[in-house]
């Protein structure tokens, strides 16, 4: 396949490199975009066409659209980190567009060549480049979506789509850093159910978890655990993130459901785990099983993972009726050694002996 000849216009009223730097002294997660953005459209009879860089600014759509009333959508979300040298990198992006694919399969949207993805990523780098932050534990996070566009408010897959790939500087993810954080169970919401959509990254997953996630702040915690919608007992995963139990023996346990996002971060972890002599295990995990298992001694860590915020320590999960753990503990030490290991590997701190990191700028 042949790279994409983007179409340029460049924004000319671009930040100013002062402007740039007041962003980034304050960042939040992408409180601000960058100067650009990137689309390529698709058609049923025309397939992709008019791959564009243009200004970042608000697109037009019909109030027809589908998207805007059945959800046709689907988004991924990676990032670009600079390295000492000042050379920009992103870390597996071929994972990301080939979920980016399954998920698209499973909205019944057009599958985007993955060739495609990964040049939309280094075309808006190639006009955004001074956006990648250099401090510490920052980056510039890369948002692609997709969406049926077609006005037709009949219920089919949508035969006009566009793809976009917009950015905007990240700090550190949670307010609180690597601090051990609370989550809350939601045991009257799901967010996926059995056939469900639980395994696509799709918007609708997210706006069936928000009420759960309100619960979650009404009741002091910041994130929502959720569990299988077929029986209430199962683990399946955060409303954004995978969930990790390290036993005492040393051995990793990830859910395993057909209804969870298989994150690309705990893929990354679970690798590391397993190359220092890990024993990884992706089962099923009922809710007992946390209770009794930190009731024991049997668990002693816990940690939610993605590519927001990395790895993140749970300190307590909070339940109507029980509470698990505690946030006074600290973060566990295994955590916070895989969370420092894939951090080096994107940051290049560290060798990348995997072939994770693709190069973006140059
Ligand atoms: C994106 C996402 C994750 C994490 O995936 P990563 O590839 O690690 O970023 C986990 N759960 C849900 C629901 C997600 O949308």
């Amino acid at each position: 396949m042949t790279a994409l000849e983007f179409n340029r216009q460049l924004n000319l009223q671009a930040k100013s490199p002062a402007e740039r730097e007041a962003i980034f002294a304050n960042p939040g997660f992408c409180n601000f975009m960058t100067d650009h953005m990137v689309d390529i459209c698709w058609s049923e009879t025309g397939g992709w066409h008019r791959p564009r860089i243009q200004p970042y600014g608000p697109i037009e759509i019909e109030p027809a659209a589908a998207v805007l009333h059945y959800g046709q959508e689907i988004f991924e979300g990676l990032k670009a980190y600079r390295h000492a040298d000042g050379s920009i990198w992103t870390f597996r992006p071929d994972a990301n567009a080939r979920r980016f694919q399954s998920s698209a399969a499973r909205m019944a949207l057009p599958e985007l060549p993955v060739e495609y993805f990964l040049d939309s990523l280094k075309a808006l780098i190639s006009v955004d480049a001074d956006w990648v932050p250099s401090a510490p534990e920052t980056s510039l996070y890369l948002r692609p979506f997709m969406f049926g566009k077609e006005a037709f408010l009949g219920v089919r897959p949508a035969k006009k789509v566009a793809y976009y790939l917009i950015a905007g500087p990240a700090g550190a993810y949670f307010t609180s850093g690597a601090a051990p954080v609370s989550i809350w169970l939601s045991e009257n919401y799901s967010r996926a159910g059995k056939g469900g959509t639980g395994a696509a990254k799709t918007g609708g997953n997210y706006a069936a978890s928000l009420v759960a996630q309100n619960e979650a702040y009404a009741n002091g915690c910041q994130q929502v655990l959720f569990l299988d919608s077929t029986t209430n007992s199962y683990i399946e995963e955060l409303g954004g993130m995978n969930v990790v139990f390290v036993y005492k023996d040393g051995t990793l346990v990830t859910p395993l459901s057909d209804s969870i996002l298989p994150g690309i971060t705990r893929d990354s972890v679970l690798t590391l785990a397993e190359e220092r002599g890990h024993t990884v295990h992706r089962r099923p995990v009922t809710i007992q099983e946390w209770r009794d298992g930190v009731e024991s001694g049997d668990i002693v860590e816990v940690f939610a993972c993605g590519t927001a915020a990395v790895i993140t320590p749970i300190g307590e999960l909070k339940a109507k009726d029980f509470t698990i753990g505690s946030t006074d503990t600290g973060p566990g030490e295994l955590t916070m050694s895989l969370r420092e290991e894939l951090t080096d590997i994107q940051y290049g701190r560290r060798p990348d002996t995997h072939g994770w990191m693709y190069r973006l700028d140059g």
